[in-house]
């Protein structure tokens, strides 16, 4: 008889639910992972992963609880799809950082501009309409780096267009950005 191996996400659910209601830190869960799958790969992202999907709390940076009354929003979720129509339909079925869209074949994304794993909401005020590859560049990177592209694109675009006052603007907001990312 084959014995049946337990996936990453079942040591980890096991382990918040032996200790529930406590803060746990990332090194015991990990540990407790590797125990039996010393292969495992990057169980902290399955953790992260139980976290935005509202199975677990997090306390503090790298501290996550599981309280067995607590259930969580799936910030996974996506938008509704009324309110995803009606964001599309404000940006004009375009990507608001380079324009490419529905009429000329590319694919679009309802974003949250605010995470939804940082509290932000499923509303038209905090959605934007981006292309699969801004969409991407946009989670892959912080927020002031996907800022900065986006400064940069508009930048190249306003000289483009002799748009002196936008380069301006631009050019000013990347110098805020360039403050904050030192540190
Ligand atoms: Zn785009």
């Amino acid at each position: 008889m084959i014995k049946k191996i337990k996936s990453v996400n079942a040591y980890i659910k096991e382990y918040f639910e032996a200790h529930p209601n406590q803060d746990i830190e990332h090194g015991k869960v990990v540990d407790y992972v590797f125990k039996f799958i010393p292969k495992a790969r990057d169980p902290w992202r399955a953790v992260r992963m139980l976290y935005q999907r509202g199975w677990l709390i997090q306390v503090r940076k790298g501290v996550y609880r599981r309280d067995p009354n607590y259930k969580g929003q799936d910030v996974t979720a996506l938008f509704p799809n009324e309110i995803r129509e009606e964001i599309f339909r404000r940006d004009s079925y375009r990507c608001v950082v380079c324009g490419n869209g529905k009429h000329n074949g590319y694919e679009i994304h309802a974003d949250h501009i605010k995470p939804q794993a940082k509290g932000g909401t499923s509303t038209l005020e905090n959605g934007q309409t981006l292309c699969s590859e801004h969409n991407l560049i946009k989670k892959r990177y912080g927020v002031i780096e996907f800022l900065g592209k986006y400064c940069r694109s508009m930048i190249e675009r306003a000289i483009q267009y002799k748009d002196a006052i936008t380069e301006k603007m631009f050019r000013e907001i990347l110098a805020v950005l360039k403050r904050y990312k030192a540190d």
